[in-house]
């Protein structure tokens, strides 16, 4: 079995050793003064003061209170910082995003995850490319052609005669691959005579001219020439997406759905001390037992690995996700029989990966939408509790997710609480959604739809985040949905089913403490209180009493985590 990834007691002591190693320019503790703090400790809810130290919240409410104590610890150096009234809050977390996929978007890269042929690539291209002046380098990633219908791997000829006049430089999904076409070729000088280099390879077609596919190290014939900070790979996305998440007030973010390859990246990044917001990574499922049986589960505070994700349906957009019952809007298939959306894995399928999750003591985190597939992940995560009662490890409080829960029936509601299930959903996909949610699955079905409220009512533990870049990855649009429902038109009038709506502070617990509750975190982060991270967001207006209609438009002054100061407004 492995270890546990359990931290409770001991997580301080291990805590204080890691922090130990923070910068020495961190040493000098920082008292900040004059905040309108908002801890979402109970015990402790409002403060004015924070002292930090190694990384760490030393003590935290009012300023004589916090002053009685570093007399009594002995404190006599530090710097202390004014936050002027500003309002404070604990870092904010994202319990579900995909970091690589912002990171592109972020770079103007294009995102060819979506494609489900090489045509449909070419056409991505192709658009771009009557968008920009020719000459210009075109880069995209995410292809993956063992997602097409044809899987043999591309040639650039197709590509190559849709876009001739700018260079294309196409990362395959992994990137162990890219797709080059002619022009790119050309600037870079490859040809059919061009040698492989070691580690690499240039693949050629029949006739012994490249396909414009390049395997690992040869793809850097080609990268060599495109402008810094875009050849599409995953390192350079994942710090473009850090960068936007700190501007955001994001300390943290739950990455949910990434290969081992990429688990090597964020290590990497970490050990070269570039990872600064914290991340809980999930890995695709079908890579998931393998990794875990050969890795174990690992955990240092910046990144922690004990998660994996699955899929029970598809999406209620596009009529993927399964229903108890037929869609209202197209109740029959095209041969009349009636149509009640997609199964993508068979529970069972679910139910064995939640034991082997439950056995080797980490989480899953399975994908579900319709009323159907909710039901059918807790049928499963019922049976794997009840396989494994004498089989997992007795440390190990199981403490699986479902990600997304948009439709419940209302006999699934309370079935989170009485299995310990989390719901990880997302405030801004439900006003996304709004508009035609009525319409796919009739007014009564969507009473179970992002039903928040009565979710919390019924005790279970609500994590929210933005399925970025799905939506934005600014958490203030998902608190703003979250207390009104509505859209930034502020439309429907009174919020769309407006009984599902939280108060401010239950919102901001789902960006908070609960989000950190699903990775958890419970004991390091969340909330700010002595012994915690010091993990907190300066904010320009107060978010928990200004104008409903203010809370989208709120920027973030600083981004400060374990006492770094990680984003600052100009
Ligand atoms: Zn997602």
């Amino acid at each position: 079995m492995p270890t546990i990834p359990m931290l409770s007691r001991c997580a301080l002591v291990v805590l204080a050793v890691v922090l130990a190693l923070v910068p020495a320019c961190l040493a000098q503790p920082q008292l900040y003064v004059n905040g309108n703090i908002y801890t979402l400790d109970p015990e402790n809810p409002r403060a004015d003061t924070i002292l930090v130290e190694n990384g760490l919240i030393a003590s935290i409410g009012s300023r004589d209170a916090v002053r009685e104590e570093m007399r009594n610890q002995g404190f006599r150096v530090y710097e202390e910082v004014d936050l002027k009234g500003r309002t404070v809050i604990p870092g904010l977390i994202d319990a579900h995003g995909h970091m690589v996929g912002l990171g592109a978007i972020g770079l103007g890269l294009l995102d060819l995850r979506a494609s489900t042929s090489f045509e449909d690539v070419v056409n991505m291209v192709r658009d771009r490319a009557s968008r920009v002046p020719a000459g210009t380098w075109i880069v995209g990633r995410g292809w993956d052609n063992e997602s097409w219908a044809d899987n043999d791997l591309p040639h650039h000829n197709m590509l190559s005669e849709a876009v001739p006049d700018h260079p294309v430089w196409l990362s395959r999904v992994d990137g162990h691959a890219g797709l080059a076409n002619a022009k790119a070729m050309e600037v870079a000088g490859v040809s059919g005579s061009t040698p492989s280099p070691s580690g690499g390879e240039i693949l050629l077609d029949a006739l012994r001219e490249p396909t414009g596919v390049f395997v690992d190290t040869a793809e850097s014939l080609i990268g060599r020439h495109i402008p810094d900070g875009l050849t599409g790979d995953a390192r350079e996305c994942i710090l473009k997406a850090q960068e936007m998440c700190l501007a955001v007030g994001l300390t943290a973010v739950h990455d949910a759905g990434v290969s081992p390859e990429e688990v090597e990246i964020y290590r990497q990044l970490e050990a070269q001390g570039l990872l600064k917001i914290r991340v809980y990574a999930m890995l695709h499922g079908r890579a998931a037992a393998a990794y875990f049986e050969a890795n174990g589960i690992y955990d240092n505070f910046k990144l922690s690995v004990y998660a994996a994700k699955m899929y029970i349906d598809g999406a209620m957009g596009s009529r993927g996700a399964w229903m108890l019952e037929p869609y209202t809007d197209r109740p029959t298939d095209p041969e009349g029989r009636p149509y009640s959306g997609l199964a993508v894995n068979d529970p069972s399928a679910i139910e064995a990966s939640m034991v082997h999750a439950l056995n080797f003591a980490y989480q899953l985190c399975t994908h579900a939408i319709g009323d159907r597939g909710n039901r059918e992940v807790l049928d499963a995560y019922a049976r794997a509790l009840e396989a494994t009662k004498d089989s997992r490890p007795a440390s190990f409080v199981p403490r699986h997710r479902i990600e997304h829960a948009q439709l419940l029936h209302p006999d699934e509601i309370a079935r989170f609480a009485e299995l310990g299930m989390i719901a990880s959903m997302q405030p801004t996909h439900c006003t996304s959604d709004m508009r035609w949610v009525d319409a796919r699955v009739g007014t009564e079905r969507a009473k179970g739809a992002y039903a928040w409220a009565s979710l919390l009512k019924a005790d279970a533990r609500l994590a929210f985040g933005s399925d970025f870049p799905v939506e934005s990855e600014n958490p203030f649009l998902g608190l703003f949905a979250a207390v009104t429902r509505q859209n930034l038109d502020n439309q429907p009038e009174g919020g769309w089913h407006p009984e599902q709506r939280l108060t401010r502070e239950e919102a901001l617990r789902g960006f908070t403490i609960d989000a950190a509750y699903a990775a958890y975190w419970e004991d390091r982060a969340g909330t700010l209180e002595a012994g915690k991270l010091a993990d907190f967001v300066v904010l320009d207006r107060d978010v928990m009493t200004c104008d409903v209609q203010a809370i989208p438009g709120t920027k973030v002054l600083k981004t400060i985590s374990a006492g770094e100061v990680l984003y600052e407004a100009e």
